[in-house]
């Protein structure tokens, strides 16, 4: 008989319990009892979910109170001396690696001052991990044993779990040297680490574990030989120390093909392959493995949040049985499901015909198993037909139909994707602006302060008017283009106080766009998200920045920037649909915004920035075609929004939350680019844009931090700065939006920002 088996559960709850009760405890408002009682709660209540629903292989480890691999790290003793030093309870240990800790002296405890690990994306999602961070000082040994304590709570419940455990090349391989050690190499650890492997897999096995689940995931990246090399070393180490684990290896979020030789011939049970984003890694998947191993098929996406069409999983299902054998298969999540929001039932919201087409957590455990049962010859006709319906209800939906849309995107043509001229001559047409040397300017957002968002909680109450709420917002703009004279910017900005979001705003906007009430997604610690849904063709049904930037430039005589979320931007930071691929999506979303680039250019708006921050992290995650497609599409899909303006029209880009790729930046062709910068300890960093042929702005101080650098700190930073840029192409800016920031603190930081600014006016 054919097994189901899902991956991981996301740990946050379906009403957000993991976050308030942590953040209470942080707070100093619970204990950790209450905090531990929590956990417990929401493991018994999501192994029991599984069980009902059906899944055959429920995980167990998958919980955690901050971060998985942060889990691994403490488990192994991975604990850089900084934080053990203060021999904290276990789990505040776990907090301060993660987030930090910063606590005064009491009678009993000396002060405690300690920042964050390093954070870090996981893979291509938007989770984020906390780097293991090694030195040559580690010891690895057990420190507890949180999966086998928590196998046998779920034991006790009468529900029977397959742990999960990152595996050791994994865990290595995702980890780096820390500051005191950079010459170590994390994988030439894996020898030292393996016996504490084998120690907790002998544990599991103790506890009566039947099987074992090892995320191997860096089987989808591009990885050196001496990293392959290693799985044998790793899982022949393994199998000799703990030969009764029945280890199922799982890789998820792409293509193990190229890194096939190092799965073969391991001796592991079975393997877990991703089928919804490779389907075609089925006979290599199959070649690889020995004739009894077990195939683990997963088929129900674990990072979207659409219902999978049934039907043609159960098809695939069938394909891979017929290849191996009925014995051999499981059917899976693609992934854990910590990347999807918890119960779509939550959704009291949303349209009918859209909630019909969605299945979040919850009801993947369905999916599951209900392709189980098909393909175990139990009858789910009912189940499957009813699948078939909503799946192609959503085909031919007018929704995702838009021919307009469909229309102006297959007529793209080159005219559409480059502007008027080339940089030079709309350098001299944007002479107009006047600017003087070293332009001044922020990155759009001013403090979002209490008073907005109590202004905006009374307009979505009905508790004030549309009109009275735009007086509100008109008067934050006049307060901002006060406060940007008093403090002698050059180039204004509106101040963004309209927007709750910087992607949500837009989609709230743009015909397409569905929204959640609580489909939240851990994205790092307590820190959950809720990304707008892209349903179907996108448009723009009428301008969406417009008046308040016509609002702003009617204030003042300066340069206003008309302040946009670019192309890329809305979709990475969205769940995108799974019917069209990334790059249609991001043309859709390119031609809606330059629509709005060009409304604004008609208002009188002369500088207009499309932020960006979000490119980086789209690029595919190994060498190859798809990264080679990415890095033309998204480009382009800027210079579709941006490319419909006169020359005099300045077209600003903004970058953060990455190391770039300077090559990509360039292809955006933007007139101006400011770049998240100040936080970079690397000195080479700087050299990165030398060559960037337009004009550009390195961050000068960091926006997330209250503190004030004195301008002798911004002009050591400019001097460095143009110890290496040409001054003519030099701006003067922060990292990033002030909106986290106090009005006083950004008054002292941006006044320090433009008297260093005026000092090398008078220079030069
Ligand atoms: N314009 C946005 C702001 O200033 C940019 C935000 C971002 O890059 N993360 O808030
Ligand atoms: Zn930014």
């Amino acid at each position: 008989m054919v097994l189901s088996s899902v991956l991981g559960f996301p740990r946050i709850g379906a009403k957000r319990e993991l976050k308030k009760a942590t953040e209470s405890y942080w707070a100093g408002k619970s204990s950790v009892e209450d905090l531990l009682k929590v956990g417990k709660e929401l493991r018994a209540h999501n192994w029991k979910l599984q069980k009902d629903a059906g899944v055959d292989l429920i995980a167990s480890n998958d919980f955690s109170y901050y971060d998985q691999i942060l889990d691994a790290s403490l488990l192994f003793n991975v604990i850089p001396e900084r934080y053990q030093k203060y021999s904290l309870p276990q789990i505040d240990t776990l907090f301060a690696m993660g987030r930090g800790l910063q606590r005064p002296a009491t009678d009993s405890t000396p002060a405690v001052d300690v920042p964050a690990l390093e954070m870090v994306k996981w893979f291509d999602s938007n989770y984020h991990y906390v780097r293991p961070t090694f030195s040559h000082s580690t010891t690895f040994k057990l420190n507890g044993q949180k999966p086998v304590d928590e196998y046998l709570e779920a034991k006790e419940l009468g529900i029977e779990t397959r742990p999960v455990l990152i595996g050791p090349v994994s865990y290595l391989v995702l980890g780096k040297a820390d500051k005191d050690s950079l010459d170590l190499e994390p994988i030439s650890l894996l020898e030292k680490l393996l016996p504490v492997y084998a120690e907790v897999l002998q544990k599991l096995l103790d506890a009566g574990a039947k099987s074992i689940q090892i995320d191997e995931p860096v089987l989808v990246l591009d990885l050196d030989e001496k990293v392959k090399a290693a799985f044998k070393t790793a899982y022949s180490v393994l199998a000799e120390k703990v030969p009764a684990a029945k280890l199922i290896l799982a890789t998820y979020f792409g293509d193990v093909r190229p890194n096939l030789d190092a799965v073969k011939g391991l001796p592991v049970a079975g393997v877990h392959f991703d089928f919804v984003r490779v389907p075609e890694q089925l006979d290599a998947a199959v070649e690889a493995l020995s004739a009894e191993q077990i195939l683990s098929v997963g088929i129900i996406d674990g990072r979207n949040i659409w219902k999978a069409d049934l039907n043609k999983a159960v098809k695939f299902v069938e394909s891979a049985i017929a290849k191996v054998g009925k014995e051999r298969v499981i059917v899976a999540t693609s992934s854990s499901l910590l990347h999807t929001p918890v119960d779509l039932e939550n959704e009291t919201k949303l349209d009918a015909e859209i909630k019909d087409w969605f299945a979040f957590a919850t009801q993947k455990l369905s999916e599951v198993v209900i392709v189980t049962k098909a393909v175990n010859g139990e009858d789910v006709k009912a189940e499957l037909e009813a699948n078939a319906k909503s799946i192609s209800a959503r085909a031919s939906s007018s929704i995702t139909n838009d021919a307009a849309v469909q229309k102006r995107v297959a007529e793209l043509g080159e005219k559409d994707t480059k502007r008027a001229s080339a940089f030079a001559a709309r350098l001299e047409a944007q002479k107009s602006l006047n600017l003087p040397l070293f332009p001044t300017t922020t990155i759009g957002s001013f403090p979002q302060t209490k008073e907005i968002r109590v202004q905006r909680q009374k307009l979505n109450k009905g508790e004030i008017t549309a009109e009275q709420y735009e007086k509100f917002i008109e008067k934050e703009i006049q307060d901002a283009i006060k406060f940007q004279e008093e403090v002698g910017l050059d180039v204004y900005v509106h101040g963004e106080p309209e927007r709750n979001d910087m992607v949500q705003y837009f989609g709230e906007q743009l015909k397409g766009f569905a929204f959640t009430q609580n489909g939240w997604v851990q994205s790092y610690g307590s820190r959950y998200v809720r990304p707008p849904i892209i349903v179907g063709d996108v448009s723009r049904p009428s301008p969406m920045t417009v008046k308040e930037s016509k609002y702003a430039q009617s204030v003042s005589p300066k340069p206003m920037k008309g302040m946009l979320t670019g192309p890329v931007t809305i979709l990475r930071w969205s769940f995108p649909r799974n019917d069209v691929s990334q790059k249609v999506q991001a043309q859709q979303l390119a031609f809606a915004l330059r629509d709005e680039v060009n409304d604004l250019e008609a208002a009188g708006v002369t500088v207009i920035q499309v932020d960006e921050p979000a490119i980086r992290e789209g690029l595919p995650l190994r060498e190859g075609e798809e990264r080679s497609a990415y890095v033309q599409w998204a480009p382009e899909s800027f210079r579709i929004a941006t490319s419909g303006v006169k020359d005099s029209t300045q077209i600003h880009s903004h970058f953060c939350y990455s190391d770039l790729d300077p090559a990509h930046i360039k292809a955006l062709d933007a007139d101006v680019v400011s770049i998240e910068f100040s936080k970079k300890d690397d000195s080479n960093y700087i050299q990165n844009f030398s060559d960037y042929p337009n004009h550009i702005g390195l961050g000068l101080f960091d926006i997330h931090s209250p503190r004030v650098p004195p301008q002798s700190e911004f002009e050591k930073r400019i001097a460095d700065i143009l110890a290496v840029y040409p001054k003519e192409n030099l701006w003067i800016n922060p990292d990033c939006g002030l909106k986290t920031r106090q009005w006083d603190e950004c008054r002292k930081q941006l006044t320090n920002m433009v008297n260093a600014a005026k000092v090398f006016r008078e220079k030069y």
